[in-house]
């Protein structure tokens, strides 16, 4: 059988090394039915983001989130790992990878089989809630009977504060200790594999940037081109499940 060259040299670049770190974006969930941002046809081409100062603000933004929420519920809770995921999967659980640092929320990497620890969650998850003020955990399905019967957007039961998916909005804080644990891994890496991110949204597409500084060997996967693909040692213009599959010889 002939070669794929960017594959074979992509599996090259994988055996030679010794700590891969991988950073996902919207794009390696899309084989699993849950829509990007950015695409053709993506989400931000339907709505406009909810930031978290408008969260805050207004009971009609809290009860906006919370209705698109529930609209795509269906979609997230139908979800199931793709090949893409699966190989990451792989090289986190042989030992040649230490983490994927993720900008997903979907909680698809741990379904995955990755250890919920080696799951650096950049922009939190939107599979379960928390209170704002007491991170109070709250589970989807309750509050989305309440939220059917009064229509009316959740306060926590302990302290009243709001409670919102454990998701990071625009303008929210970033969680320190992923930031920080983030950037330890993206130092420590000797190759870094960017899968499925336009690499737009800072300070997200630092990690990729900054081992692209640090001299770290840096493949970039996406569709389309992104800024740092003159950066990088490899650049992949393919789709995500196919190539990584191939490259780790699993299906
Ligand atoms: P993005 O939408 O900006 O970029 C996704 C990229 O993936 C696009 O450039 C697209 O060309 C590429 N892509 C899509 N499907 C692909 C495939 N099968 N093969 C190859 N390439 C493919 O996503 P982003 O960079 O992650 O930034 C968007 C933000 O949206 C993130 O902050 C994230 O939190 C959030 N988000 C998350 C999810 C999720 O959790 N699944 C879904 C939508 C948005
Ligand atoms: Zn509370």
């Amino acid at each position: 059988m002939v070669q794929d060259p960017e594959i074979t040299e992509l599996r090259r670049m994988i055996e030679e090394a010794q700590r891969i770190v991988f950073f996902t974006g919207a794009g390696i969930s899309t084989e699993s039915g849950i829509p990007d941002f950015r695409s053709p046809g993506g989400i931000w081409t339907r709505m406009r983001p909810i930031d978290f100062s408008e969260f805050l603000r207004s009971d009609e933004a809290r009860r906006e989130t919370w209705r698109r929420r529930f609209a795509t519920d269906e979609t997230m809770r139908r979800a199931e790992p793709n090949r893409g995921h699966r190989a990451v999967a792989t090289l986190i659980n042989r030992g040649k990878a230490a983490a994927v640092i993720t900008q997903n929320i979907d909680g698809l990497h741990q379904a995955s089989g990755v250890p919920a620890n080696k799951v650096i969650e950049l922009h939190g998850n939107t599979t379960y809630a928390h209170c704002l003020d007491c991170a109070q955990r709250y589970e989807l399905a309750e509050i989305r009977v309440s939220f059917e019967r009064s229509g009316e957007a959740p306060n926590c039961d302990k302290c009243g504060g709001y409670v919102k998916t454990a998701t990071i909005s625009f303008g929210q804080a970033m969680p320190a200790a992923a930031m920080i644990r983030a950037e330890e891994e993206t130092l420590a890496a000797d190759l870094f594999i960017s899968v499925g991110s336009s690499l737009v949204v800072y300070p997200a597409a630092g990690f990729p940037e900054m081992a692209a500084r640090n001299d770290t060997r840096l493949v970039i996967l996406n569709r389309e081109p992104t800024g740092l693909d003159p950066y990088a040692d490899l650049v992949l213009h393919r789709e995500i499940g196919v190539t990584l599959g191939e490259a780790v010889g699993n299906n």
